[in-house]
């Protein structure tokens, strides 16, 4: 009889995008490790807490791979102006209305409440980045606090930009500089990133700087790159190239930056990308919501990028980012056998861990135990031969019941353990109010 903390039991378990599923299947986990999983019964196998859904699922946990987790508090948020263009959504709305107003009090109640909303709907794992000027020195560790505390994996940026000045970015810089160098040797939930916003806001020297930080440090960058035609329209009048070659020419890229969006990114530059073995995050519900266009993924996959999946801030619940990015790209290639099933799964669970170098993202022994369990709330039956479908097409956050992230149980029937949901949406709309508020213009 061999000893584990936790042995989960459900009716399917499914270990990736590529083994078939196990049924009825069951895993063990010790010490934040998964160390069995098999098909049938578990003989020999106890546990000190079992969790059992007869009818239930089991997936990877699923990974957020570019997140804004403080922009819950503008969701709705009121827009005098209209929105002419994504220079104007950033100009006359994001950043003075958003960005500019949070403070560190607004920062913690976002961010406790979007962590809750995101484990409590099957996300495990995020990596972050705060946008927020005004609230260094100091902000990523506040940051860090909350998620420890709750339970959430994540890896956190602060957006250094030269937008507000150039004092504000080299804090920016030291933000992450500080932020990693007291978190990443350490085992723990939390760990730092280095992080610039975009050609348009950062200067070459300054690029240049964080990609030396990085150099140093081995912690990688996460940036934004052609969210929309804006970039390259003003990297070609600026620089007469286009943002990857920018980039390219500075000496930037390598397999540890994270290029988030890549909307309007070229064939070229794709192929620069893929030289480079830069990874990337697709939003496909948030480039909609910015009018920034369709990003090419399926050409980026065919040349060997991986690609991981984010909300941007937007969207919480990832089954609604996988359904994005199933039905996009078969719309916009006029295409059904582009992106399949398997290969969104892929990307919201083994390839986004994959790129943030987690240890989790799929359910096999060795493995950080990552995982989530949903009540079967299918219509029709979920087989082991239509799983990945059923979960992509037609799944949803609203069949989670119990969550395990590094081996803890941190929502356990369908109630959030380390905090109070009810409590954090109330401290929420506290903070929204305020920000909303004219008092704040
Ligand atoms: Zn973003």
């Amino acid at each position: 009889m061999v000893e584990f903390d936790l042995l989960l039991r459900a009716k399917l378990v499914i270990p990736d995008s590529t083994i078939r599923p196990l049924s009825p299947g069951f895993v063990a986990i010790r010490d934040s490790k998964i160390r069995a999983i098999g098909e049938g019964s578990p003989t020999g196998i106890e546990a000190r807490e079992e969790i059992v859904a007869r009818d239930g699922i089991i997936i990877p946990g699923l990974v957020s791979t570019h997140d804004h987790m403080y922009g819950v508090l503008a969701h709705g948020i009121p827009v005098n102006k209209g929105i002419e263009g994504f220079r104007s959504f950033l100009e006359d709305f994001w950043w003075p209305k958003v960005e500019d107003r949070l403070d560190l009090d607004a920062l913690r109640a976002g961010l406790e409440l979007s962590a809750l909303e995101r484990l409590a709907t099957g996300t495990t794992c995020v990596a972050d980045i705060l946008e927020a000027p005004n609230t260094i020195p100091g902000a990523l560790d506040a940051e860090a606090k909350v998620l420890e505390r709750v339970g959430m994996r994540a890896v956190l940026s602060f957006e250094a930009t030269e937008r507000v000045s150039r004092e504000n970015g080299r804090q920016g810089l030291q933000e992450n500089a500080t932020f990693i160098a007291g978190r990443n040797r350490k085992a723990g939930l939390v760990r730092g990133m280095h992080c610039i916003h975009t050609t348009f806001t950062c200067s070459p020297s300054f690029i240049k700087e964080c990609r030396e930080q990085a150099d140093e440090t081995g912690a990688g960058i996460h940036i934004h790159l052609e969210e929309s035609p804006y970039e390259s329209e003003y990297t070609r009048e600026t620089y007469h190239k286009l943002p990857v070659e920018v980039y390219d020419g500075l000496g930037f890229w390598g397999p540890d930056v994270l290029a988030s969006q890549c909307v309007q990114t070229t064939p070229d530059e794709i192929n620069t990308l893929a030289e480079n073995r830069v990874k990337v995050s697709h939003q496909p519900l948030s480039n909609g919501e910015v009018g920034g266009g369709i990003s090419p993924v399926p050409l980026m996959m065919n040349k060997g990028i991986t690609v991981g999946l984010g909300t941007d801030g937007f969207i919480f619940d990832m089954f609604e980012v996988m359904r994005g990015a199933w039905w996009l790209h078969k719309a916009a290639s006029t295409n059904p056998s582009v992106m399949s099933a398997s290969q969104v799964f892929r990307m919201a669970t083994e390839a986004g861990a994959s790129i943030l170098g987690t240890g989790a993202g799929a359910i096999r022994p060795g493995l950080k135990a990552d995982l989530v369990v949903l009540d079967n709330l299918f219509p029709t039956p979920i087989t082991k031969e239509n799983a990945l479908t059923q979960l992509v097409v037609y799944g949803s956050g609203r069949f989670v019941r119990d969550v395990v992230v590094d081996g803890n149980v941190v929502v356990r029937g369908r109630k959030t353990v380390h905090a109070n949901m009810a409590s954090a949406r109330r401290k929420g709309l506290e903070a929204a109010g305020r920000l909303w508020s004219p008092a704040a213009s």
